[in-house]
């Protein structure tokens, strides 16, 4: 089993000093590749630096919702220098729910990213809270981002069904051990197998088997777990199918990487 993590966070000073030790477990257990996230300008370098570092790990760059501060906004043009080596434009988004920066702000700043991810071709990582109407209204105004994964999407499967429409997947993690709906498993029936990745958003939201620690790499098998649970499908099946995703809509070379 190859097992790709498309969303995570492995430069969170949670994890510093013992990140080796951490990918080297998840490896054993069959995860061959993470694609970790930087969340403010401050550590588009510490993500580039962690894909140097670790075989396996790729990295995306962008400014977070939660992160658009003042000092995030005259940055970005610069993001497109940092985007060369990054295999997508994330996390970027908007959050109605939780919003340290006015959604005036928030909307500004995916803007400008949306436009850099279609100009260079890069495929997004995105976070959408609250916010889906604001985000398709984007969508429509400047053009689809050129594929990616809206990850831990909340929506339901109508919402899924519009988001696939602009080309996007989804990327879902510990929410899948959370208690599950009829909702839930209608939405992963209608993503499964080609618009259905997994990830874990280490160190954030820890599946209940694992509740009261800091999420970690290795966790993504009780995902991959209750993914196989809701769909009614062999574990291996939905690894290979969302490994075989994330391939294709971030253009990894995993052959190459892990043969
Ligand atoms: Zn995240």
């Amino acid at each position: 089993m190859q097992l790709i993590d498309v969303h995570c966070h492995l430069d969170s000073p949670v994890f510093s000093g013992r990140l080796h030790d951490l990918l080297e477990t998840a490896r054993s257990a069959g995860v061959c590749g993470w694609i970790t996230s930087a969340i403010h300008p401050s550590n588009w370098k510490a993500v580039a630096e962690l894909s140097r570092q670790h075989a396996g790990v790729y990295h995306a760059v962008g400014v977070h919702p939660w992160y658009c501060s003042d000092d995030s906004q005259p940055l970005l043009p610069s993001l497109a220098d940092y985007a060369d080596e990054a295999v997508a434009i994330g996390e970027i988004g908007l959050d109605s729910k939780k919003m340290p920066f006015p959604m005036e702000r928030q909307l500004e700043v995916f803007t400008v990213q949306l436009g850099i991810a279609r100009e260079l071709g890069r495929p997004v990582i995105i976070h959408c809270r609250g916010a889906f109407n604001e985000m398709m209204h984007i969508f429509r105004k400047e053009g689809a981002p050129p594929g990616g994964v809206v990850h831990n999407f909340s929506g339901g499967p109508e919402l899924a069904k519009a988001f696939m429409d602009f080309g996007l997947s989804f990327s879902l993690g510990g929410v899948l051990t959370w208690r599950n709906s009829a909702r839930r498993t209608r939405l992963l029936k209608d993503i499964y197998p080609h618009d259905f990745l997994l990830e874990t958003d280490a160190p954030d939201i820890t599946p209940v088997e694992a509740r009261g620690t800091v999420n970690s790499p290795a966790n993504i098998l009780y995902n991959l777990k209750a993914a196989a649970d809701i769909l009614e499908e062999p574990a291996e099946a939905i690894a290979a199918a969302s490994t075989a995703n994330a391939v294709r809509i971030f253009g990894l070379q995993i052959e190459r990487d892990f043969s």
